[in-house]
C-alpha cells in the first residue's frame, strides 16, 4: 500500500545520501497516502462537531459518527458496542480503568506494554509472570482466576502482539477462559490492528483498544471499543461540555448534572475530528486492502530480518516464545557487548536506517529477556538510554522489500 514519508534520503556521517529505511513503525507508522488525501479534502471544511447549526459542523457531524461506523465495522464489533474515541490506547485503557466497577481486580501479564501495565491504579491487580508458551498463558491465567475467592468483576488486559517480540498471543484462548471464570477482558491491540484483522465477535474479547498513529494515520486519536455496561455505569472520563446533557444550579447552591450516555459520555470537550477522520480512513484502507498480500509481505520481510540477524556474531533476538506463535514485523535484539543505543545510532548515521533502542516501555519484560535482575535502571520516554538498551526494528504495509 502507499505510504508517505519512506521516500526521502537522508544524509550518512560520510556524507553519502541513502534512501532512509524507516524500521520504527512500532512506534508510530507513517501515513497512508490515501488517509492523506482524504485527510486533505476534508481540512478545509472542518467545523465544530455536535455544536453548530451551519453546514460545516453538520458536515463534521456526520463524518465524526460515520467514523465511529467505520471503526466498528473495522474491528467487527457486536450490535450493542460502542466505540469511544480517545487520544490513543494508553488513553483508551486509562478511561477503562477509571470505569471498573467497585471491587473489580485486574489480571495482568508482567509482559505487557506500560500502557496496559500501569493504568489500573485504583484496583486489587494480580500481575502473571511471564509465560514460556502461548499455553502456558492460557493455563497461568485459568489458575490464576481460579484462585479467586470472590466472585466480584474482574478484567482481564492482554496484548494481542508484543511490541517487544512482535510474537502473537493466544487471544482467543485468554477470552475462552477469563469468561469461563466470570472476567471480562480488554484486547491491547496497538500493535495487532496495524497488521492482522481483528474481529471483537471472533476473538470475543469485551473492549478493544488501539492508536491511529499506530494504524497508518496520523498523531491525535485512538480508540476504545467494547461493551457498554461497565461504561455507561462509570463517572465521565472527562467532565465538561457534550458529556453533560443538562446542567443545573440547585438552590442550596450546587449543582445537578444529568450526563449523557453512550460515546459521548466520555468524550467532553471538541472532539479532535480530523485525527478520528485520519483513523477512520485508515480502518476503511485496511479493510479494503488485500490481506493475504500484506500477510505475505511482511511475513518475507520478518524472514530475512531474522535470517540476516541469525547469520551475525554476538547478536541475540530476543523471544519468549520460541517457535511456538507467529510473529508479526517487530523484532527486538541485543548486540553482546554494544549499548543498544550506539547500535541504533551507527544504524541512522551510517546506514540511513531508523530502528529504537530501549527497553520499549515494557521494562520488566525487557529485563526477563535480557537476563536482568528487576532492579536494574532504566528509563523510558524520557530520553535516557541505559546500557541495557536493546535495538528494536519494525514495519509495517508500505515497508518496501528491498529495504
Ligand atoms: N500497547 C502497545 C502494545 C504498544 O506498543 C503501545 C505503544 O507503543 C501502546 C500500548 C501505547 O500506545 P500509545 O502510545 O499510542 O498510547
Amino acid at each position: 500500500m502507499p505510504v508517505l514519508g519512506l521516500d526521502v534520503t537522508v544524509p550518512l556521517a560520510d556524507g553519502r545520501r541513502l534512501q532512509y529505511a524507516a524500521l520504527d513503525q512500532a512506534a508510530s507508522a507513517p501515513v497512508l497516502r490515501q488517509v492523506w488525501d482524504e485527510v486533505a479534502e476534508y481540512v478545509p471544511f472542518y467545523g465544530s462537531v455536535h455544536r453548530g447549526a451551519g453546514h460545516l459542523s453538520r458536515l463534521s457531524t456526520e463524518l465524526f459518527e460515520d467514523a465511529r461506523e467505520s471503526v466498528a465495522r473495522f474491528l467487527d464489533c457486536r450490535e450493542d458496542d460502542q466505540v469511544v474515541f480517545t487520544r490513543a490506547t494508553t488513553d483508551s485503557l486509562n478511561l477503562l480503568a477509571s470505569a471498573l466497577p467497585e471491587g473489580c481486580r485486574v489480571y495482568v501479564f508482567e509482559t505487557e506494554h506500560h500502557a496496559a501495565l500501569l493504568p489500573w491504579r485504583g484496583a486489587e491487580v494480580t500481575f502473571l509472570d511471564a509465560p514460556a508458551s502461548p499455553a502456558e498463558a492460557v493455563a497461568r491465567l485459568r489458575e490464576a482466576l481460579a484462585a479467586r475467592e470472590d466472585d466480584g468483576p474482574a478484567l482481564v488486559c492482554v496484548t494481542g502482539a508484543s511490541n517487544v517480540t512482535g510474537e502473537l498471543w493466544p487471544v482467543r484462548e485468554l477470552a475462552a477462559a477469563a469468561h469461563a471464570h466470570g472476567a471480562r477482558i480488554v484486547l491491547d491491540a496497538a500493535q495487532l490492528a496495524p497488521h492482522r484483522p481483528v474481529s471483537v465477535r471472533e476473538l470475543d474479547v469485551d473492549w478493544v483498544a488501539f492508536s491511529g498513529h499506530k494504524l497508518y494515520a496520523p498523531f491525535g486519536a485512538g480508540v476504545l471499543a467494547g461493551r457498554t455496561d461497565w461504561l455507561d455505569a462509570a463517572e465521565p472520563y472527562l467532565a465538561g461540555g457534550g458529556a453533560s446533557r443538562r446542567v443545573l444550579r440547585r438552590e442550596d447552591g450546587g449543582l445537578d448534572v444529568e450526563w449523557h450516555t453512550g460515546p459521548a459520555r466520555h468524550e467532553a470537550g471538541s472532539p479532535n475530528v480530523v485525527g478520528v477522520h485520519a483513523l477512520a480512513s485508515a480502518c476503511r484502507a485496511l479493510a479494503e486492502a488485500d490481506l493475504a498480500v500484506l500477510a505475505a509481505r511482511e511475513e518475507a520481510l520478518l524472514g530475512r530480518l531474522r535470517e540476516g540477524l541469525a547469520a551475525l556474531p554476538r547478536v541475540r533476538v530476543l523471544s519468549l516464545f520460541g517457535d511456538q506463535a507467529p510473529r508479526v514485523g517487530v523484532v527486538s535484539f541485543v548486540v553482546d557487548g554494544l549499548d543498544g543505543a550506539d547500535v541504533a545510532e551507527h544504524l541512522a548515521a551510517s546506514h540511513g536506517i531508523g530502528v529504537r533502542a530501549g527497553l520499549f516501555c515494557a521494562h520488566p519484560l525487557v529485563r526477563r529477556l535480557l537476563g536482568e535482575g528487576p532492579d536494574a535502571a532504566a528509563e523510558c520516554g524520557a530520553g535516557g538510554a541505559s546500557p541495557l538498551d536493546a535495538v528494536r526494528a519494525s514495519f509495517g504495509v508500505g515497508t518496501p522489500v528491498e529495504h
